[in-house]
């Protein structure tokens, strides 16, 4: 920015440009709207099920009818898509409920689609809520420890992504960090004729201690060891452009950064450097603080919540995820 440019007080005055409401809409730079929202959802198996996760108010385990009554809500209210995880009756070591043709999500994907059909759905592609270890891909125990299985991993992610195609979903969103696992799924879609659907990729996505309530929600916790060998050390941002780079020339179409508030520099790095559409995923431990400080009374939960989402926008993000979004979606109506 040149200085000369910007001029000098006292011909040049900004407040003149914060007068009145009307005014300071005119100069608005960023906007919020409710087509930009995606509501995560967990689905389980069972009947008129709706268990609450402690430390996500708000935020339940729903079986399908219920599933698909949050769901209607979301639509009623503006939002245009759901991103859905689903927790498995079994778990094992090949993550079979992931990819099984009658899997959680796979029936959750049918009734929606069939339902709902103008809800985009897109499925969160991952093993660790299947495997009985918790981790995102295979796991082999040798005399060095544990380790986690990069290649092995990959036919499991592509054949769950290809399962969750061939039950109508209209994006798959890979969120294991495995290397290489966009093309799998790329190519692995292609051959099956799924050339149109989408991937969008947790392409930089980190090993954060904000993940804590999506666990237990999720039931995904590791049993053991941690994610630290997958997931980006919160330290790297050259590295997150890396990763983002190589997901997009394995053909992901859409880039997703997780967490989203503590990392608004790297959304706006690659929203600069790559221009893709890019998501913002606003964690359970976000959701979970603002959740925990309004029902202090310390903080105004409506207007801190707006300010986070318009930040991630203004730092690039074009999509928000978000388990605020049916109230974002109804705020928004009501200025
Ligand atoms: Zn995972």
């Amino acid at each position: 920015m040149n200085l000369q440019s910007i001029g000098q007080f006292p011909v040049v005055r900004p407040r003149r440009l914060r007068q009145s409401a009307a005014l300071r809409r005119l100069v608005c730079e960023t906007q919020l709207a409710a087509g930009q929202l995606v509501l995560p959802l967990f689905v389980r198996s069972g009947r008129k099920l709706r268990t609450p996760v402690s430390a996500m108010p708000g935020v339940f385990q729903l079986s399908p009818d219920e599933l698909l009554r949050e769901a209607t809500r979301a639509q009623e209210a503006g939002v245009p898509a759901v991103l859905l995880f689903g927790i498995p009756d079994k778990k094992d070591n090949r993550a079979s409920g992931a990819y099984a043709k009658n899997g959680i999500v796979q029936q959750a994907v049918r009734l929606l689609k069939k339902e709902l059909p103008g809800l985009l759905v897109i499925t969160d592609v991952c093993l660790c809520e299947y495997m009985a270890h918790g981790h995102c891909g295979i796991v082999e125990h040798g005399k060095a420890g544990t380790k986690i299985l990069n290649d092995p991993t990959l036919e499991l992610l592509a054949r769950s992504a290809v399962s969750h195609a061939e039950a109508g979903a209209d994006i798959v969103a890979p969120s294991d960090m495995m290397d290489g696992r966009v093309r799998a799924i790329r190519s692995a879609l292609d051959q099956k004729g799924f050339t149109d659907t989408p991937i969008l990729s947790y392409a930089a996505k980190f090993a954060s201690a904000f993940y804590g309530p999506f666990r237990e929600a999720a039931e995904s916790a590791p049993k053991y060891g941690d994610r630290r060998s997958y997931q980006m050390d919160a330290a790297n941002g050259n590295e997150a452009l890396r990763e983002v780079a190589l997901d997009i020339q394995e053909g992901a179409d859409m880039v997703m950064v997780k967490p989203a508030l503590a990392y608004l520099d790297i959304i706006r790095r690659v929203k600069t450097e790559f221009g893709l559409p890019t998501a913002a995923y606003a964690v359970s431990g976000e959701h979970a603080m603002i959740k925990a400080a309004a029902a202090n009374g310390w903080i105004d939960e409506r207007a801190v919540t707006l300010e986070s989402l318009l930040a991630m926008r203004r730092a690039g993000a074009d999509i928000l995820i978000t388990y605020a979004a049916v109230e974002v979606a109804g705020w928004l109506k009501t200025p």
